[in-house]
């Protein structure tokens, strides 16, 4: 361990009360996604009493600030501020959020490293800027609230980092780093999983079946069944599925959000909510199209009417191998506090989604999980079990990966950069999306 890593961890250490606190304060008052006002108050407030000037409500509710020391790259360490829809979750508020997917934690991971990146001896040995960065809206939003949440403040586009995306917040950043809470490998012996996993992208889709209204016992023969036609869509959708390939890892996972209007009346319009997912950009849009066909096929065999409406979902995230430079960071963790290192295993394919993708195509990402927590992501049961590991060990890590992207000339990140190959140019991204919504 060098002076530096040295100084990392002890600055983190000797806030861990205060960090520990704040913590248990985010997980207790977990919010919807472009509504982290409160969170991002607490980011905001922190960061400033570091006497970092911050940007604020960016996206709503994204909280930047950013250190510079000489003239190398620019990264992003980035911490994600929603909670999730969990009702049942035991620390869920009284709107039903909780933080059952972790994102806290990336909260504490950034703030954490922004203590101790600012000190001048630690900031001194970097040659680049560190921006902290707490980004909205994570979870992808039901369709029922996504319509009102997408016309406060402006916000176009699903995702949190998306939006950032298009508002030009990602324009002079060179490389993120990310973190979450284990995904893959949850349940198993390991605290600390290096590197990124694929993941699936996915479109968001929202069928109105439109039929005619009738009474349902007296006049059956002068409507049309809104029902019975969505019905049909998903026996024809479930004929379907013998099409998708295994390697697409395709999911299709559609719920009625409104069946009907009344009991004793002939169903007229029906509201079909769904998820298109696969693991290429090309079998969504294969997927999609099938879906759409269920779905018109159905309309015209029971004379009623699909009107879909797909929405911009994310974008599938490649697999990222652990860089060395995470290696080289969590070696020091390994040693210093008995951590359990691993990293990713290759050729796995996360079926679930998240909105990384869409930074992940147009710039380079150094990824890591975390454990300290117990229970399914998105459940009831999702529990911090190690405070130490699913709170501060995060920070260290993010505090550590920071710092070796950036010494000696910055030339790990300098690599990093010059390495990887964008999907696309952020103009192709945003025209790519804009097709979508
Ligand atoms: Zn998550």
């Amino acid at each position: 361990m060098d002076k530096i890593e040295a100084r990392i961890l002890k600055i983190i250490d000797d806030h861990a009360e205060e960090l520990q606190a704040l913590a248990q304060d985010l997980f207790d008052h977990a919010e919807q996604g472009f509504h982290e006002y409160e969170t991002a108050g607490k980011a905001a407030a922190f960061l400033k009493r570091l006497g970092l000037q911050t940007r604020e409500k960016l996206a709503a509710t994204g909280v930047k600030a950013t250190i510079t020391n000489g003239e190398g790259p620019h990264i992003a360490l980035i911490g994600e501020l929603d909670g999730l829809s969990c009702p049942s979750h035991p620390h869920a508020t009284e709107k039903g959020f909780a933080h059952a997917c972790g994102h806290y934690a990336q909260i504490i991971s950034i703030l954490g490293a922004a203590l101790a990146l600012t000190d001048p001896e630690v900031k001194e040995a970097l040659n680049g800027s560190v921006t902290f960065f707490a980004v909205p809206a994570e979870e992808f939003l039901d369709a029922s609230v996504r319509a009102e949440v997408l016309e406060t403040e402006g916000i176009k586009y699903s995702g949190g980092k998306s939006e950032l995306i298009r508002r030009g917040e990602f324009d002079d950043i060179d490389l993120s780093v990310t973190d979450h809470s284990l995904m893959v490998a949850r349940g198993e012996a390991v605290d600390l999983l290096l590197g990124d996993s694929a993941a699936s992208g996915f479109i968001g889709k929202t069928v109105y079946m439109h039929g005619k209204a009738a009474h349902a016992a007296a006049a059956p023969h002068e409507g049309v069944n809104a029902l019975n036609a969505a019905s049909l869509a998903m026996s024809a959708l479930g004929m379907v599925r013998e099409t998708f390939r295994e390697k697409d890892y395709v999911r299709v996972h559609p719920y009625f959000r409104k069946g009907g209007e009344a009991i004793n009346i002939v169903p007229s319009e029906v509201v079909v909510d769904m998820m298109v997912r696969a693991a290429s950009l090309k079998a969504i849009e294969e997927t999609s199209r099938k879906v759409d066909n269920c779905f018109k096929g159905a309309a015209m065999a029971i004379g009623a009417e699909a009107e879909i409406v797909d929405a911009q979902g994310y974008m599938p995230v490649p697999e990222c191998p652990a860089d060395e430079v995470l290696w080289r960071a969590a070696d020091v963790l390994k040693e210093e506090k008995g951590i359990r290192v691993k990293e990713i295993p290759l050729g796995q394919q996360n079926a679930a989604s998240t909105d990384l993708g869409d930074l992940a195509a147009i710039m380079p990402i150094v990824n890591f999980t975390f454990g300290g927590t117990t229970g399914a992501l998105h459940s009831r049961d999702f529990k911090v079990e190690s405070p130490y590991i699913a709170n501060i060990m995060p920070a260290h890590m993010m505090a550590l990966t920071a710092y070796h992207l950036l010494k000696d000339g910055a030339k790990d990140a300098k690599r990093i950069i010059s390495d990887y190959k964008p999907e696309f140019t952020k103009e192709e991204y945003l025209t790519y999306v804009e097709k979508m919504h």
